[in-house]
């Protein structure tokens, strides 16, 4: 990235897309699994889906607060959370605003519904999330979406319900769409070309709904999605470590954003490895600034815009409010927040060797 580049974003702030909070603790030495897992599918089942079962809200408070921590701290402004604890559903919405609202960070978060653990019980309990947490919320900072896991995790009602229910509260729809090669499969099974025409005849994407990933969309689909005014956000390094792929055919569709799919949320990194990434797959020099900044278009589009953010040297403001003061946090302290995370890793990698 050019000395340029990196300036623009930094006197901006960014906006991450799409990330997952409670994967702060993760960099805080989870074990690995053994035997080691193979594709996207393996990765799911023998890491995130036994993370997110573990979590409950004191390990999922610890996780909120050091993410949105050092993400102010690297020059993010706002966050896009994509979030689920399947064991802990009614209320963790409010533990993520608090931790958000607390520390001054900018937030559209969604629970994301899914049936993989208890079917559709399971999945309304995540709807009624976001529609408890959108009615309920009146914080300076943070807004509500409403989020469905995956067109793989979930049946047709499911996703039905997830639009209606966006379209009701007059918010988005935030999905993962065709990150892997299993959720193409799973969608064509079911008669549609791809995940992202099973979830437009399902009538689950209201305009401004934001896709993770798209890694195997082909160009039709991604000008599809950019005629519906959906939001694609692209997540390098993610991709990258789970060797999905790289979505050759973004250059498609209009409107892609980047984000770090729970990584830590530093744009220069991030930056740097869409450029690695591109070059690798000869996408062709991809507009890396310009997708830096995208995230900026897709909050300023919610229907319930949240207020502007300004980077400074050492300084970060959100309206009026300053929330990064001489280069440190202005609500807490950084090292009681890592303390705090430290302990509470310890306690939720049990937790997860406890879960087969
Ligand atoms: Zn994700």
């Amino acid at each position: 990235m050019s000395g340029s580049e990196a300036d623009s974003v930094r006197a901006g702030g960014w906006v991450n897309a799409h990330t997952h909070l409670y994967s702060a603790l993760v960099p805080l030495g989870m074990p690995a699994p053994s035997p080691s897992p193979r594709g996207l599918s393996e990765v799911l089942r023998a890491i995130w889906w036994r993370l997110d079962r573990a979590l409950d809200p004191d390990c999922l408070r610890a996780a909120a607060r050091l993410y949105v921590a050092e993400s102010l701290l690297s020059g993010t402004t706002a966050l896009v959370d994509h979030h689920e604890s399947p064991e802990f559903i009614e209320g963790s919405l409010d533990l993520l605003a608090d931790a958000c609202e607390d520390l001054g960070m900018r937030a559209l978060l969604c629970y994301g519904a899914t049936e993989r653990n208890g079917g559709r019980t399971e999945a309304r309990r995540g709807l009624e999330e976001c529609r408890r947490f959108h009615a309920s919320n009146r914080r300076t900072l943070v807004r509500g979406a409403v989020g469905l896991h995956a067109s793989f995790t979930v049946s047709d009602e499911t996703i039905r319900e997830a639009g209606a229910l966006a379209r009701e509260l007059g918010t988005v729809v935030h999905v993962h769409v065709a990150e892997g090669v299993e959720d193409v499969d799973h969608a064509r099974e079911r008669g549609h070309a791809d995940p992202l025409a099973r979830l437009l005849a399902c009538e689950g994407l209201p305009e401004g709904s934001i896709l993770a990933h798209a890694v195997h969309l082909d160009e039709s689909s991604l000008r599809r999605a950019a005629e519906r005014g959906l939001w694609i956000v692209q997540n390098p390094r993610s991709n990258r470590a789970n060797e999905v792929g790289y979505p050759r055919a973004l250059w498609a569709g209009g409107r892609v954003a980047l984000g770090t799919d729970g990584f830590p949320s530093d744009p220069l990194e991030e930056g740097e490895a869409l450029l690695r990434e591109s070059a690798l797959h000869g996408e062709g020099g991809p507009a890396v600034a310009e997708r830096l900044q995208a995230g900026t278009a897709l909050l300023a589009g919610l229907p319930a815009p949240l207020p502007a953010a300004r980077v400074e040297r050492g300084r970060l403001l959100q309206g009026e409010r300053e929330v990064v003061r001489d280069g440190g946090l202005a609500a807490c302290d950084l090292d009681q927040v890592r303390a705090e995370a430290s302990e509470q890793a310890h306690r939720l990698w049990r937790r997860m060797e406890a879960i087969a």
